[in-house]
């Protein structure tokens, strides 16, 4: 696997029941997943030498993260690489503006959406639609809210250009709630699909995930699930593909589903699967990126919650486990091992149960408790 994050750490956790032997590539000694993976090879992904010399002696190479260069994937798979998923289907995942294009294709919905040139045309494409605000994204290398802005005049619009990259443009859209469509892949053509979730956003980045998304109706969810394997088909994702959604209100009060962006790799939106479904999103990815038959994605209770562990305070572990433990047996505890940043996901909790608010409740709490913002 390419990249040391905590998705890394989960995927290799996940591949030890099957006795996966399972080889890193991490930027430090001390990434999230370097800390307990015996095969750590500490090197630059960006570096076409480092990514051959790593991928010899693998069977399949994976990631954790989308920032691998296209051009050196296409090379390692000419030279025989399994590369999965491939770089033809991750594109999609690194460049915005090559994801609406393909979608837009597709007949799938997004939000309007162009190329923009500067400023100017900025301006040019508010007018074209309901006028300002509107979104700009760095095509490339965004992540958690960064590389986007809501920008409400001209002048406003000048900053995400000097970075030097494309920029793409995009209607704000005034959507109910995001949500999530988690589905796997293998190249055999198997696909399976989880529940589609409600994840709630705080400042840009994941805060909860609800599991699955609190009264959505059945209809719109199966075309939600539809949608999303149609995706991971028609741009031949292999592994786990997280489709990202706005929940908006169409001209008649109807939910209108729009594709935000898609993710080829675990994602923050399925962690609740660890402890809430048959089958981990970790578990399929690992299956996936194998061809071995798929897992059962169906939840194992009515709801799960996932809460993310932010860096804040951060109490000392021992007593806030000591509580935390305690007060719910049933608490399912995920911490990633990485040093402590304010805002930084530093683990998440996973709660499950038959009533909703209850369930809700506990995973805030734990959460709350662990990042050290309440001391009761
Ligand atoms: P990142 O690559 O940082 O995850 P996203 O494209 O997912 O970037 O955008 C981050 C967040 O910004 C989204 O989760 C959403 O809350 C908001 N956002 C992005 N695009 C739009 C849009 N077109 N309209 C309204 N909000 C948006």
């Amino acid at each position: 696997m390419i990249g040391g994050g905590q998705l890394a750490r989960m995927t290799h956790q996940a591949g030890i029941p099957l006795g996966i032997r399972f080889k890193l590539l991490s930027d430090t000694a001390t990434d999230s997943a370097a800390l307990v993976a015996g095969d750590t090879v500490v090197g630059d992904h960006r570096d076409l030498e480092t990514l051959r010399e790593f991928a010899r002696g693998c069977d399949v190479i994976t990631f954790d993260h989308e920032h691998v260069p296209t051009g050196h994937l296409r090379a390692l798979q000419a030279e025989g690489v399994a590369v999965r998923p491939g770089p033809d289907a991750l594109v999609y995942a690194q460049d915005k503006g090559a994801m609406r294009a393909r979608l837009t294709e597709l007949g799938i919905p997004c939000p309007r959406h162009r190329i923009v040139a500067g400023p100017a045309d900025v301006a040019r494409f508010a007018h074209e639609g309901g006028g300002f605000p509107v979104v700009l994204k760095t095509v490339r290398g965004g992540y958690d809210g960064k590389g986007v802005w809501v920008v409400r005049t001209e002048e406003d619009a000048a900053e995400p250009f000097r970075a030097g990259v494309p920029v793409l443009a995009e209607e704000l859209v005034d959507f109910r709630r995001e949500l999530a469509a988690n589905v796997v892949r293998s190249p055999s053509g198997q696909a399976v699909a989880y529940p589609v979730v409600e994840s709630v956003q705080v400042g840009g980045v994941c805060d909860t995930v609800l599991a699955p998304a609190p009264g959505l109706a059945p209809e719109a969810a199966v075309r939600t699930q539809q949608l999303a394997l149609k995706i991971a088909m028609e741009l031949d994702v292999v592994g786990h593909l997280a489709v990202e959604l706005f929940e908006a209100t169409g001209p008649g009060g109807e939910p209108r589903i729009l594709v935000n962006e898609l993710a080829m790799r675990p994602h923050n939106s399925g962690h609740w699967t660890q402890d809430g479904a048959v089958t981990s999103q970790f578990a399929n990815h690992v299956r996936a990126v194998l061809d071995l038959p798929l897992g059962d994605p169906r939840p194992r209770a009515p709801w799960t919650v996932m809460a993310n562990v932010l860096g804040g305070d951060y109490p000392d572990m021992y007593p806030a486990y000591l509580h935390c433990m305690a007060r719910d047996p049933g608490l399912k505890i995920h911490m990633y091992g990485k040093d402590v940043k304010p805002g930084r996901k530093v683990g998440h909790v996973n709660t499950y149960g038959d009533d909703l608010d209850e369930v809700h409740a506990r995973a805030r709490h734990a959460a709350d408790y662990l990042r050290g913002t309440i001391t009761e």
